[in-house]
């Protein structure tokens, strides 16, 4: 895998329209410029008196013909082509092309034409001119120039006015339309493909929703007994959870009408649009009751106002969240509108917001854990070519802390790694690259290494290894490669227990193992290096944590500096005194040195091993915890990464599946 290919990117496919106005637009514009730079070489013709020209111009002999145009009492003298070097300084160096050069006004008592026959005759033969006597029927042209420029402007206007209306609106709407809801409406089910079938684990959840459809389905059921119908239900959970296509299932299983916008789509630019939006979309959703609709990723309206308004208040946000309140107080419970939302921040939602009566119902979407992994990815290998002998259940257990569009991913990777390799179907090593590209990023085999920083980079992860490996409460070591990936030049795999407590004694035997090659390197070769910096940072972090948020320190006691509703600004005022903070300070120190103590003990008391280890990494790059088993002995106490990945549970076997391998 020297030179790994770019992932292969989707080109959206943009809905064809019948026929592109702005692209008329755009032709007259461009006509209109061409026009005027065509125009803009040559000046006008020059005003003369009647007198002068009488004796100056006319009877000069450089004269082509004179126009005498009867309605305008104008004559239009056009000269000689030899003879325009003569009057070009009288022009300024921009002469009129073709002509007119001169033109005359005469009042409505002067006869013209019998004054230029007059004269005509008395010129000699070599000076005479041609006149020509016409009458301007036409007051077009001058009304076009006229309207030319304001026109262009017009048309400039529209163009610019274009982007500033929602995008996706699709061709329809004007600028108008700009306090129109932008929001999706699906109608019929039909229109979704997503069902609740393709969201897998995520049971509670799912219930939850299911209930909301249930409430617009048969209303009586529920406010026979007095009960009201809740006004909205807010999901809550990490990127990739699979909040939207729960929603987008929900969409597609209603059966009512599913309204869908994103919170994003209610901020414009132009000041009031975004509460004007709001009514809108709510006066429609009235309108179709019962029916659905789904705001996702909420904070980027529903973020909690500011209270120190000047400094970073968004005036234009607060008003659209304000309407958003309003309007949701504004339609009673069993009107038949409810309201999901989605977020991943709920922490920085407004409180308004999250009260009993708009948001009742919050619905947490955790990461999945090791049965509902095995179940999404049941989801997604549907599609996918499995070798024929393929055990499913080991891809939930090395994905750990994986969410479900992670899981989306290595199924597609997996599949797109096999197809480089020219497979015809996707075998289990296709599925360990593709989970850790993921977590590590593309290797770099490329990336150019001196042996000597090798092997320090190969003590390093030997040091983490062994360190985690020895002590019972560690983490459990997965693998551990001394392959540069993305930003690092090396790393190794833990395999987290899924657990929702941590004990003091985990978090300091985790902090060893994080320092631990650190450490290694002081050993071996007597001095250190930047490789640790990302070590460093989490150590700290972690220590800080303990101290400051845990409760996990004797000397500071049971105090927490935690602060769950975020409206404290840590940096600018703390919690505390500065004699409490120098305390923090020391107290982080000393359980820093403590992991640090606790990883050099291991680390010399079993240096041999250490070593080993060392040396098997330079040798084949990658090193699995069967190795470390092999040369330091089954783990004592905590878990054993060997034993789980062998656990042999019998999965059974599922109907859906069997059909999917023999079509
Ligand atoms: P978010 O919670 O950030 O809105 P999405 O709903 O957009 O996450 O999920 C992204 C993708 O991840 C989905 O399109 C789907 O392919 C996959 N996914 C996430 N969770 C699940 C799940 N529970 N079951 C099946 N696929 C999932
Ligand atoms: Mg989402
Ligand atoms: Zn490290």
């Amino acid at each position: 895998m020297a030179n790994e290919g770019q992932r292969p990117q989707q080109r959206p496919q943009r809905p064809k329209r019948g026929f592109n106005w702005f692209s008329l637009v755009y032709l007259v514009l461009l006509l209109g410029f061409a026009y005027m730079w065509m125009n803009s070489g040559t000046a006008d013709p020059l005003k003369k008196e009647w007198m002068d020209v009488k004796d100056t111009i006319l009877t000069s002999g450089d004269v082509d013909k004179l126009v005498y145009v009867r309605n305008e009492r104008k004559g239009e003298i056009y000269l000689k082509q030899s003879a325009l070097e003569k009057y070009k300084n009288q022009f300024g160096g921009r002469e009129p092309k073709g002509g007119p050069h001169f033109y005359f006004l005469v009042s409505d008592k002067f006869d013209a034409e019998e004054q230029l026959d007059k004269l005509a005759e008395s010129l000699p033969a070599e000076a005479r001119f041609r006149v020509i006597v016409e009458e301007h029927k036409s007051y077009w042209g001058p009304i076009i120039e006229w309207l030319l420029f304001p026109l262009m402007l017009l048309l400039m206007f529209f163009l610019f006015m274009r982007p500033m209306r929602g995008m996706g609106g699709g061709a329809g709407g004007g600028i108008f339309n700009v306090g129109k809801s932008q929001a999706k409406l699906y109608e019929k089910a039909g229109n979704v493909k997503v069902t609740f079938k393709d969201v897998a684990g995520m049971e509670e959840a799912k219930l939850e929703v299911k209930e909301i459809v249930d409430f617009l389905k048969n209303p009586k059921k529920y406010t026979a007994l007095g009960g009201k119908i809740p006004k909205g239900a807010l999901l809550v959970g990490p990127p990739g959870t699979g909040k939207t296509l729960l929603a987008k299932a929900v969409a597609g299983e209603a059966e009512v009408p599913f309204f869908s916008m994103s919170g994003s789509d209610f901020v414009e630019m132009f000041v009031g649009v975004g509460a004007s939006r709001v009514r809108d979309l709510f006066r429609q959703a009235k309108e179709k009751a019962p029916c659905i609709v789904f705001i996702d990723e909420i904070d980027a309206v529903g973020r909690a106002r500011s209270k120190n308004a000047g400094f970073t208040s968004n005036d234009e946000r607060e008003n659209t969240l304000n309407q958003l309140l309003t309007e949701m107080d504004g339609f009673g419970s069993n009107s038949g509108v409810i309201i999901l939302a989605a977020t991943n921040r709920a922490d920085i939602l407004d409180k308004a917001l999250m009260r009993a009566g708009r948001f009742d119902r919050q619905i947490h979407v955790d990461l999945p854990e090791l049965k509902e992994r095995l179940e999404i990815f049941k989801v997604h290998l549907r599609g996918i070519k499995l070798a024929p002998d393929f055990q499913i259940d080991f891809l939930a257990k090395q994905t750990p802390g994986f969410s479900g569009a992670d899981i989306a991913n290595v199924c597609n990777e997996a599949a797109l790694i096999a197809a480089r390799k020219n497979k015809t179907v996707v075998e289990k090593q296709d599925f360990l690259d593709a989970i850790d590209r993921i977590v590590g990023g593309l290797e770099r085999k490329s990336k150019i290494i001196t042996p000597e920083e090798k092997k320090t980079i190969a003590h390093h992860e030997a040091g983490h290894a062994t360190v985690s490996w020895l002590l019972p409460n560690a983490n459990p070591l997965l693998k551990v490669t001394i392959i540069p990936r993305g930003q690092s030049l090396g790393a190794a795999w833990y395999l987290p227990e899924e657990r929702q407590l941590t004990t003091t004694e985990q978090m300091m035997d985790e902090m060893a193992a994080t320092i631990g090659g650190r450490v290694a390197e002081e050993i071996v070769n007597g001095r250190i290096s930047t490789g640790a910096l990302s070590d460093l940072e989490k150590l700290t972090k972690q220590a800080y944590a303990m101290v400051t948020y845990f409760g996990m320190s004797e000397k500071i006691g049971n105090l927490s500096y935690y602060d769950s509703t975020g409206s404290r600004d840590m940096a600018f005022s703390k919690p505390y005194s500065e004699k409490t903070a120098e305390m923090i300070d020391d107290e982080v120190k000393r359980l820093i040195d403590q992991a640090h103590a606790t990883a050099l003990q291991v680390l010399t008391e079993n240096r041999e091993g250490f070593e080993k280890l060392a040396a098997l990494l330079l040798e084949r790059e990658v090193v699995f915890s069967e190795d470390l088993e092999a040369i330091f002995g089954p783990r004592k106490g905590g878990v054993d990464p060997n034993k789980l990945l062998r656990e042999d549970e019998p999965v059974e076997p599922q109907p859906e599946e069997t059909a999917e391998k023999e079509a």
